[in-house]
């Protein structure tokens, strides 16, 4: 049986597009923590996107996420594999800036940044952690711009086939 080796090797020097992110930009924390604040009382949640290998530089804002007040839900299986995905933030009303079970889950499951927003959601009420819930530290790069609005992923309709309504039982009235 034939094996299958990439060939190709990149240059030792180049970016790698996968790079786990080091910073994040302003305008993209900025608009995170707004987003967070219009979401009170409940939960915002949403996707990172990596544009320049090691910066977090976009929000997105995946359909099907619902929020509550104490839960985000994400649809991740939504995401194709080629959008920069960095990893997730999502925010907690409560205030709280360390990770919960469930969150610990999803972090293990899915991306290797993610960000926690604390209520009230002032400059300084983020913390972020990588896949395994440890507590990293992000630079915060650019100025401030006001922040940017946020990106809708918008997936292409996928044909599903669904399994026909189950025939109605025959009335076996006698
Ligand atoms: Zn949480």
């Amino acid at each position: 049986m034939p094996i299958f080796r990439p060939t190709r090797r990149r240059a030792a020097d180049a970016p790698r597009v996968g790079r786990s992110p080091t910073a994040i930009t302003r305008r993209c924390l900025d608009s995170v923590l707004a987003c967070a604040r219009s979401a009170l009382p409940n939960e915002f949640g949403g996707v990172l996107r990596s544009d320049e290998p090691g910066l977090i530089t976009d929000l997105l804002l995946v359909p099907g996420t619902t929020a509550g007040r104490r839960h985000a839900n994400f649809q991740l299986y939504m995401l194709p594999v080629d959008l920069g995905v960095a990893g997730t933030v999502h925010s907690h009303p409560s205030g709280a800036l360390h990770p919960s079970e469930a969150d610990l889950t999803l972090f293990r499951h899915w991306g290797r940044r993610h960000i926690i927003l604390g209520a009230p959601y002032g400059p300084g009420q983020w913390r972020a952690y990588d896949g395994n819930g440890n507590e990293i530290h992000l630079d915060v790069v650019g100025t401030s711009q006001g922040p940017t609005v946020p990106s809708t992923y918008r997936p292409r309709v996928v044909h599903r086939d669904e399994a026909p309504p189950a025939a109605p039982l025959p009335d076996d009235a006698e």
